[in-house]
Order: structure tokens, then C-alpha cells, then sequence
């Protein structure tokens, strides 16, 4: 099919779709060429239809915190450049940058749990870090709305195996198929039919985007990493972005990864240490016995002893990661993230509490809000302990008699085994309030 045919077919199937019905659109994009060919397309129809354009369409993507650099600033800022042409047309177009939570990302699962980093068998990482957090914000379009329509920029050029999916699927008469997991959520690929030398065409033929991006420099990241993308996933059934391009910097998934190599040979070496940290990961760490637990976080032998990280390894990686950020000079793990991390280590083995702030602050993290945060994951008793000397301040009694009744009742009698020994207690109390009470006449009869 010519390509002014395939662009007729596709504007067409655009517009009655959006003129329809009044679900909600959202747009699958990951900043890659085919999800911007199709939100170009979209953003085209909505600016030929102007004042009928009153349909909100919601722009999703995703940013795994694990972003390479270079590809999360271009993203970011091609997102804020359509969000500020969008507001100026009055278009009702919204963007959404969806993020794991603290506890669904990468590092609080390596570093904290100790979850070995993900291979093609463990591929842990894409549920947590893409489609949960791209589903609270589906889902809640869908509550709004009572359904929704996602547009995404799959091609059956891509691959044999993406033309038998794109081919198996039952379609509805609007040319949309169900989603697998989202009730009322039907999928609408717009340029399934589209070749990939028509979708380069068309976007250097229409170029600059009409919000403002100029295409050139997304051409050149794709030199830079040799072509491909990594596709927003929405379900499992969506192809690893692990060997193709645009994936997370740390992707343990992929035995080479071809797109940061290529980057680095095209010229951004400061991606060097981010690509050998990876590769120091997947080859060095993972396989090494000695850094792996012999059991399952549930206490269950772990085949071949190779459980999660021991804490000295998650210990191990947490350093390393944060010389890392000192070398490269870039932001590569949140301060929520460490909370959370410390939140784990607090349970598992860092009974004080204080290993994450230690190597914070070691590493020249600005820390006086990650100190304050963390105050509040300490271990319960040490929380309990501070409390205490606060009141003990407040009423002007010396800390020395709060330590030693807490001394009593959490360590010498602690309440598994106070039934038998409540009369030793209550004498131990009553021993440290006289001291407590002679002591303090002293101090006032001595005038110190
Ligand atoms: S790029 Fe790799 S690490 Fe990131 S979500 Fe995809 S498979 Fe997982």
C-alpha cells in the first residue's frame, strides 16, 4: 500500500473513532518512533478537528527511575513541550509520567529485598516497574470514565511473531480488540500496517512535531543505539524491551546491551561507568554463590543456594551505587527509595537502624531530609527510646533513670518473661527510684 493510501486509511480510522463515542483515549507512548508517529497522528486529527476536538486523550509513559540519561531527558522534555502546546490549543490532551513506587523499584528490590537482578526467566522487573504503575493510571481513567481506549504503536512489520499476534486478534467492527487484563479497555492500533521506512518518512516529512520536537534528534538517538525501541509494556504478551532499545540502563535482562554500548561508541562515554556497574552486576555479582543466601525470603531451601543477595552484598551494591552517582554526577537512587531500603534492612539485619544514613552520608548525599525520614522507620524500640527521653527532657529527670528502667523492662524483664518475675521487677523499679531520688537530694545539697 502507497503511503498517501496508508495515511488516508489511517486518518480516516482515527477520526471515527474519536467521534464515536465519548470513552476516553490514551496513548501508549514511550518516546520511541512508533508511539510518536501515532500520537503525531492523533495531535494532527485534533488540531484539524479544533473545536470538536473535546474528547480528553491522556498521554502515558512510563520512566522506570532506571532511565538512561540521555533518553530520559529527551522524553521529559518532548513531554513538556506537548503539554505546554497542548494547554495553549485548550486541547483536552493530559500527560501522564508513571513511576513504580518506591517499593516497586529496582534498586529497593535488589538493594532492600535482595531479589536477584532480573534475567529472561526472572523478568520480574517489567510488572513492578511498567505495567503497574502505567495500570493505576489506566484504571483510574477507567473509573472516571466506565472505559477507556488505548492507542498503541505496534507495527506486524516488527517481527514475525508481532504480525501472527496483531493477526490472531479478534477485532471488533471499529477495527479495536479487548485488552486482556483491563475490563472496558478495547486496544486500537492505528499503524499496524505501517512499514517502518513509511513511519521514518512520514515523520522527517512532517517535521517538527506540531507541538515543537524536532525529529532529527530522535533519528540520532536511534543511530547512536542502532536502531529499535523499547515498546511502553501493558501486559506480558508486550515483547522484552530487554534486546532492543531505549530500555533501563541497568537491564540485566539483555546479555549485551547493544543500545548503551552504542551510545558510548558514538561519543557519550560519560554513559561508560553506568554500562560497566551493569555489567559488573549481571556477570560478576548475580553468579557469585558467595553473595547469595541459601534460603528464600519465606525460609525455603533455594535451589542451588542461590536465594536473594546475603546483606553484605546488598550492603556491597548500595555503596557501590552510590560512588557510582559521585563519579557520573547523576541522580541514580532516591532518597524514598533509600527510606524504603532502610525500612527493609531495619527487618531484615540492620537492627539499629542507621547503615543506610551512614553510607549516605559517606557518599556526600544531602541528608538532612533523608535523616528526618529515616527517623521515622527506626527500630520500634529505639523510636520508643527517643519518646521516652523527650518526656524524660520535658519533666526534668535525668536520662541515666530512663535508661535504666527501660533496661528493666525491655531487656532484664521483657513481657515474654515477666509472669514469673513480676515481684523482681517491681523491686528493681523501686530500687532505681530511690537511687534516682538520693541522688537527686545529693545534687541539690552539693548545688550541681
Ligand atoms: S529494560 Fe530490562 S530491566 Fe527495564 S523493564 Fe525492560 S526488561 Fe526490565
Amino acid at each position: 500500500m502507497s503511503l498517501t493510501s496508508l495515511l488516508e486509511e489511517t486518518r480516516n480510522l482515527l477520526k471515527n473513532n474519536y467521534l464515536a463515542d465519548d470513552r476516553p483515549w490514551v496513548i501508549a507512548f514511550s518516546g520511541g518512533k512508533d508511539s510518536t508517529l501515532v500520537l503525531q497522528l492523533v495531535y494532527e486529527m485534533l488540531l484539524e478537528l479544533a473545536d470538536q476536538a473535546v474528547k480528553p486523550v491522556h498521554i502515558v509513559c512510563s520512566d522506570t527511575r532506571v532511565e538512561p540519561p540521555n533518553i530520559a531527558e529527551y522524553i521529559h522534555s518532548s513531554l513538556r513541550q506537548i503539554e505546554e502546546h497542548a494547554k495553549k490549543c485548550r486541547f483536552p490532551l493530559f500527560v501522564h509520567i508513571v513511576q513504580p513506587t518506591p517499593d516497586e523499584s529496582f534498586w529497593f528490590n535488589v538493594i532492600g529485598k535482595g531479589y536477584p537482578t532480573p534475567t529472561s526467566t526472572f523478568r520480574w522487573c517489567t510488572t513492578k516497574m511498567k505495567i503497574k504503575p502505567s495500570r493505576r493510571v489506566i484504571d483510574q481513567i477507567v473509573k472516571e470514565y466506565g472505559g477507556v481506549i488505548i492507542l498503541i504503536g505496534v507495527r506486524s512489520a516488527e517481527s514475525s511473531n508481532r504480525a501472527k499476534t496483531i493477526k490472531a486478534r479478534e477485532y471488533n467492527s471499529r477495527g479495536m480488540h479487548s485488552h486482556e487484563d483491563i475490563p472496558d479497555a478495547l486496544i486500537m492500533s492505528p499503524i499496524a500496517q505501517w512499514d517502518t521506512d513509511s513511519v521514518w518518512h512520514y515523520l522527517f516529512t512532517n517535521n517538527p512535531a506540531p507541538w515543537g520536537t524536532d525529529h532529527k534528534f530522535m533519528l540520532n538517538l536511534y543511530r547512536q543505539a542502532n536502531g529499535g525501541e523499547c515498546p511502553v509494556a501493558l501486559d506480558l504478551n508486550t515483547q522484552s524491551c530487554g534486546n532492543s532499545r531505549f530500555g533501563c540502563w541497568i537491564c540485566t535482562v539483555v546479555d549485551e546491551d547493544r543500545s548503551m554500548r552504542g551510545f558510548i561508541d558514538s561519543g557519550a562515554t560519560e554513559l561508560t561507568p553506568l554500562y560497566n556497574f551493569r555489567n559488573r552486576l549481571k556477570q560478576e555479582i548475580r553468579p557469585n554463590s558467595a553473595m547469595r543466601m541459601n534460603q528464600r525470603r519465606d525460609g525455603s531451601p533455594a535451589p542451588g543456594g542461590k536465594g536473594p543477595f546475603t546483606p553484605e552484598a546488598r550492603q556491597m551494591i548500595l555503596k557501590e551505587l552510590l560512588h557510582l552517582e559521585v563519579e557520573t554526577q547523576q541522580a541514580l537512587i532516591d532518597d524514598d527509595e533509600m527510606i524504603h531500603i532502610q525500612r527493609q534492612w531495619s527487618q531484615d539485619f540492620d537492627t539499629r537502624g542507621t547503615l543506610v544514613l551512614a553510607m549516605a552520608q559517606k557518599y556526600g548525599r544531602n541528608i538532612k531530609k533523608l535523616k528526618v525520614s529515616l527517623m521515622s522507620v527506626r527500630p520500634e524500640n529505639e523510636k520508643k527510646d527517643e519518646i521516652l527521653l523527650e518526656l524524660a527532657a520535658e519533666h526534668e529527670i535525668n536520662e541515666q533513670w530512663i535508661d535504666e528502667l527501660m533496661n528493666l523492662v525491655v531487656r532484664k524483664y521483657p513481657p515474654s518473661n515477666l509472669t514469673s518475675n513480676k515481684k523482681a521487677l517491681l523491686r528493681d523499679v523501686q530500687m532505681v527510684i530511690e537511687h534516682a531520688v538520693t541522688a537527686d537530694r545529693v545534687a541539690e545539697e552539693n548545688d550541681f
